[in-house]
């Protein structure tokens, strides 16, 4: 097999009275992100780390948050786009691993439901698609509240080329 890895990593600001979707989930929350989409930070990295793994830049180049077009757009959305760069050069995904750290809410009540949302998108079964979560002990920003960090890791392959 063709096998490639990528890594992503990506961060929003968190403000009062704004949706917060992570992991194609709605968490209930006073504070959601700020952000020219919907701000699914998760997904962001996510599609970093596939973008990655074929060195095909990022999501920000992709999907330029000057364009009217990506206004307000569910990430999923961005992610199927990904996952289809993917499959044109002949990949499929392989497993991905997300790791988001929030100081509030717990997110331990929706993993499973990021899970299952993210594993069809990714063309994968819930269990290739791990999604973990941590608070930073109220250290820095994202103790602070004053913001949500992700990183992601992708695995890709193919079959080798005869
Ligand atoms: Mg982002």
């Amino acid at each position: 097999m063709d096998i490639r890895i990528g890594n992503g990593y990506d961060v929003h600001a968190i403000a009062p009275g704004l949706p917060m979707w992570l992991g194609g989930v709605q968490i209930p929350s006073e504070t959601g992100f700020v952000a020219h989409s919907d701000g699914d930070v998760a997904i962001h990295a996510l599609c970093d780390a596939l973008l990655g793994c074929l060195a095909l830049g990022d999501i920000g180049h992709l999907f330029p948050d000057t364009s009217d077009e990506w206004k307000g757009v569910d990430s999923k959305l961005l992610l199927a786009k990904v996952v289809d760069l993917v499959r044109q050069q002949g990949y499929q995904v392989g497993n991905v691993d997300i790791t988001i750290a929030l100081q509030k809410p717990k997110l331990a009540p929706h993993i499973a439901t990021m899970r299952s949302t993210l594993a069809p998108i990714l063309g994968v079964t819930e269990d290739r698609v791990s999604v973990k979560a941590t608070t930073t002990e109220r250290l820095g920003f994202v103790g602070r509240c004053e913001g949500c960090e992700v990183w992601a890791s992708a695995l890709i392959l193919r079959p080798l080329e005869p």
